[in-house]
């Protein structure tokens, strides 16, 4: 059936969305991905035939593949366990499937759609050739052993090892994926295939990992910040910033914006925040690196530890900040926070996490011309040196630091660069819509280039 053409922008919206959401029930986060993309897309594509007729973005929100299976693995009491485990392919137009893998109670599959829709768009702003994907398990490494996390990561591997390659998907780390997961789990993908490639990022230095990786998407969220801060004629230095989040995007975020003079207030982990008013320093940064990736306890240590005030329960929005940038999860920012961090004076948000944002909170920010830069464009840093670890691999050579930092760095101008192109309206910038339609163009092109597949 061809595209009706009587339809304004408001009804094909809703027609849209209606048939998105009847295809795809109870998925409420992967609904609110596609909305907050179809509002800019839609009435760009109106008038457009070439992409309307071609249904690109009902393509698009359709995933490619999603595969799904039974993950089982024993404690160390002997107890057989039952986990679910999932990839979902979403979008291969540009490159081989790229995403992470999440590790976290919650996931589940609107969680990986969501996901790797918004992954399809982000690979396409880094400019490099790599489509999206997104995968992970409802398994909870928090409160595991090493060896049972071993146990688990050996057998999710063994379900996915088909699926992937270095040139047909390759995963990497997210929420409780770190570098002893990804360990076990390339050890055990070499293990079955017999073969040492490129298949998964983030990896050890010792076996193929690339330096910068670690720290690039908080590094890479912090520089989009300052781009789109010099390009309203202001600084990073003797800004307050206030983070969310303590984990690997969160920590990285606060090293960056001290390096560049901002000083750091709060930090957060899912049972509440700390509130530090003098600010994190390299010791009490050092701190938090220890006491999350080797210890793994809780960030309320911090406050003892510091003799700060830990709020328990609580996200940390409602300090007054300059800066804001959520690096826990999805939608940790409402409305009224979103209100109270306006009325409090801050500035600017930069998205380190993916969607932490509610559509109605950053309708806030819109209105009150704060500069809001989404996350597809703001923490697209970290799949950017993902795809320079794989050149590498394939290349079988390992650059430096100095010049990743450096094409972390221009990868991250030329985003800021592309969402001003499309999101300019008039006195200011829209990052929204231009991340979204400078993502979709790139992916649109290749899948009209390959006809109707
Ligand atoms: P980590 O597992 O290293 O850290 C996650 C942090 O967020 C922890 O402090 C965790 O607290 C907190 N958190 C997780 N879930 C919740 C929740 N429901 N409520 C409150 N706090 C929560 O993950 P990353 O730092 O890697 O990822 C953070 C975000 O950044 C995610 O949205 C991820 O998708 C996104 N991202 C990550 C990239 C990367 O390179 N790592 C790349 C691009 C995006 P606790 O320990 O208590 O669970």
């Amino acid at each position: 059936m061809s595209y009706d053409e009587t339809l304004s922008v408001e009804q094909e919206m809703e027609r849209f969305m209606k048939g998105l959401i009847r295809r795809n029930p109870c998925e409420e986060e992967f609904h609110q991905a596609v909305h907050e993309v179809a509002t800019t897309i839609i009435p760009w594509v109106h008038d457009r035939p070439l992409y309307r007729n071609a249904r690109i973005l009902e393509r698009m929100t359709e995933p490619d593949r999603i595969i799904s299976f039974r993950v089982c693995w024993e404690d160390d009491n002997g107890n057989v366990r039952v986990n679910r485990g999932y990839r979902v392919q979403c979008n291969n137009a540009i490159g081989p499937y790229k995403g992470g893998l999440r590790f976290h109670h919650s996931v589940n599959l609107s969680t990986l759609k969501f996901l790797s829709f918004e992954q399809t768009f982000k690979n396409s702003l880094t400019g490099l050739p790599m489509g999206g994907a997104k995968g992970g398990s409802d398994f909870n490494p928090k409160g595991k052993s090493d060896h049972e996390v071993m146990r688990f990561c050996q057998a999710f591997m063994t379900l996915l090892f088909n699926h992937i390659g270095a040139d047909i998907d390759i995963p990497a780390g997210d929420i409780g994926v770190g570098a002893r997961e990804i360990g076990y789990l390339f050890g055990q993908h070499k293990r079955l295939t017999n073969e040492f490639t490129g298949v998964i990022t983030g990896k050890g230095l010792e076996y193929g990992g690339s330096l910068v990786r670690q720290e690039a998407t908080g590094y890479g969220a912090v520089y989009f910040l300052e781009d789109m801060l010099k390009e309203r004629g202001q600084e990073m230095e003797g800004k307050v910033a206030v983070i969310s989040g303590s984990g690997n995007v969160a920590t990285f975020a606060a090293k960056k914006l001290m390096a560049l003079g901002a000083k750091v207030v709060t930090l957060s982990d899912s049972s509440g925040y700390i509130h530090d008013p003098d600010g994190l320093n390299e010791d009490k940064l050092n701190f938090v690196l220890e006491l999350k990736n080797v210890r793994r306890g809780r960030i309320s240590e911090y406050a003892d530890a510091f003799n700060v005030k830990f709020y328990p329960g609580e996200r940390p929005w409602s300090v007054p900040c300059d800066l804001a940038m959520p690096c826990a999860t999805q939608n940790e920012i409402n409305k009224q926070e979103a209100e109270i961090l306006v009325k409090n004076g801050c500035i600017a948000v930069s998205e380190g996490a993916n969607m932490p944002t509610e559509e109605e909170a950053i309708s806030v920010f819109q209105q009150a011309k704060l500069m809001f830069a989404p996350s597809k464009a703001a923490n697209a840093g970290g799949v950017a040196v993902s795809g320079l670890e794989m050149s590498q691999n394939s290349l079988r050579i390992s650059w430096t630091e100095d010049e990743l930092n450096r094409q972390l760095r221009d990868i991250m101008a030329r985003i800021h660069d592309r969402c001003v192109e499309h999101g300019r309206d008039g006195d200011r910038i829209d990052y929204v819509k231009g991340a979204n339609i400078a993502g979709f163009i790139k992916v649109a092109d290749a899948m009209l280039a390959y006809g109707v597949v």
